[in-house]
């Protein structure tokens, strides 16, 4: 990839954005403004869809999952236009990253991965399932045959945040195609430019108008439209505890739609002094927390080292984040790119102020960088001496601020590490292969990372567990969500 054609394409200008209704794009009620993570001006505007807005999307992917152009279209062909999706993503791959950074902030050398590379490879995956997950037929008694089939649930609703909005945005779009379903996007309003862009390609690849829609706007009109409205059958949803909570209660008041939240972490990253190889440890634990300038659910966020090398790796550590590059996350060289948004900086930064009020002590790091720039940035932070009471210790702060305590040996590390109300992502260093396996048993999480952090592809599920959330993304295990179970009971 080069900083040419990156530059080229960032210098373009961004039309205003419209939603996509029923195969057509459309202007909404009202209009939102984008700004630049990346020096604070406006870059372009996104359409802001209203509670009737959103009711046409909704019917319209309702008219068409009834007549059944899509949801009883033969699985190769299905199959067929997901993978020429996958194809077209693949061909556009540069322009979708460059785009997705231009409102999001994620340093383009992640992005480029992340995003198109990985969205691609989530249709694919689910393109090859269409035509490979077979019903069941029960162990019944000889008189009777039990058919169990799996149907698609109507019209799904899908809420998605503006960290990897392409990759998570394919996590729950891709599987609710391929089953049969017509899908609604929400996009965050801060990252909603690649997945209008998927959106179209989507058209171009032959998915039928009405299967898939997009409706851009504010959580709190838009986001809570889609999720009253009863033409929706399940709502997925990845984003925070606060609104994950509203969904629930939005799903009480009208018809009682089932929920799958994605809501974050406080993951623990556990440092055993018999890691076999502690320098490797160090910079893995800064690249955990601060790639995407800590932006990532599953980020390691809480670092527990053992006492015995705690000094030493947090020097190493410390010395690793120095060098990581902060800047423009345009530029291929950047590890770190911005914040996503002004109040999320302001967020970050007073997560730091209460670390230090409660007796934590910042090694390195713990202020806004490059403001000249006008844009969102943040050094990357390390805060030592947190303990479990601190707010640094239990509340996600979803930014470039990493929180690390010691630990006197392995029932310590273990109660450390449960000592959190989320449970959505671990990791464990350590050569002992018996403590390893211990470790993942006893680590309430929905993946345990050994010897390394992050990366896990979209061959196994992530799935969060206590107030991380529930029901799988990636994997197969994705499929239940977007498939009611039938059963035909025959007489023979
Ligand atoms: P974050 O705090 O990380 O921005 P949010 O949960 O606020 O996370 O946002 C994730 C997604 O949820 C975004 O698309 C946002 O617009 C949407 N959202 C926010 N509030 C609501 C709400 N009350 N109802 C529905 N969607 C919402």
């Amino acid at each position: 990839m080069d900083q040419a054609m990156i530059d080229r394409l960032a210098a373009a200008p961004v039309a205003a954005g419209k939603l996509l209704i029923g195969g057509e794009w459309v202007k909404g009620a009202g209009e939102t403004p984008v700004l630049s993570p990346i020096d604070g001006k406006q870059l372009t505007t996104i359409a802001a869809a209203s509670a009737d807005d959103v009711a046409r999307a909704c019917a319209s992917g309702r008219a068409a999952f009834e007549d059944g152009r899509w949801s009883r279209m033969a699985p190769a062909a299905r199959k067929a236009v997901l993978h020429r999706l996958a194809d077209l993503i693949e061909k556009h791959a540069t322009e979708l990253a460059v785009l997705g950074v231009r409102d999001n902030g994620t340093e383009i050398s992640m992005a480029l991965k992340a995003e198109p590379g990985s969205a691609a490879g989530t249709f694919r995956y689910y393109a090859e399932a269409i035509d490979k997950v077979y019903g069941e037929v029960a162990p019944t008694a000889s008189n009777v045959l039990g058919l169990i089939h799996r149907e698609p649930v109507g019209v799904v609703g899908a809420i998605v945040p503006w960290n990897f909005p392409l990759m998570i945005g394919a996590w729950k779009i891709a599987p609710a195609l391929a089953t049969g379903n017509s899908v609604v996007l929400k996009p965050a309003e801060t990252a909603s430019l690649s997945l209008l862009r998927l959106a179209a390609l989507a058209l171009e690849a032959g998915v039928p108008p009405g299967v898939f829609n997009v409706v851009t706007g504010p959580g709190r009109v838009t986001g809570e439209a889609l999720a009253l409205s009863n033409d929706v059958d399940v709502l997925v949803f990845t984003g925070s505890g606060a609104t994950g909570r509203r969904l629930l209660q939005y799903s009480a008041q009208s018809n009682l739609k089932r929920c799958y939240l994605e809501l974050g972490g406080k993951s623990p990253n556990v440092v055993f002094a018999d890691a076999p190889d502690l320098s490797a440890a160090a910079k893995a634990a800064a690249t955990a927390i601060f790639r995407n300038a800590g932006q990532v659910c599953v980020a390691g966020s809480r670092l527990l080292v053992e006492a015995l090398v705690h000094d030493a790796f947090v020097d190493e550590l410390a010395t690793a984040t120095r060098k990581m590059a902060v800047g423009n996350p345009l530029k291929l060289d950047t590890q770190v790119g911005a914040v996503n948004s002004l109040t999320q900086l302001e967020g970050n930064l007073g997560f730091v102020a209460d670390a230090t009020r409660e007796g934590g002590e910042i090694v390195t790091g713990g202020s806004r960088a490059l403001e000249e720039t006008g844009g969102y940035y943040m050094d990357p932070t390390i805060v030592t001496g947190v303990r479990p009471e601190h707010r640094l210790y239990r509340e996600e702060v979803f930014g470039p601020v990493l929180a690390v305590t010691p630990f006197a040996d392995e029932a310590e590390a273990l109660r450390l590490a449960n000592a959190s109300d989320f449970g959505l992502a671990a990791g464990v260093w350590t050569a002992n292969l018996s403590r390893a396996h211990r470790m993942v048993r006893g680590i309430r999480s929905g993946v345990v990372h050994v010897n390394t952090y992050g990366g896990a592809d979209v061959t196994v599920p992530l799935s969060g567990v206590k107030q991380s959330g529930n029901g799988a993304d990636k994997s197969l295990h994705a499929l239940e969500k977007y498939t009611d179970l039938k059963t035909a009971w025959i007489q023979l």
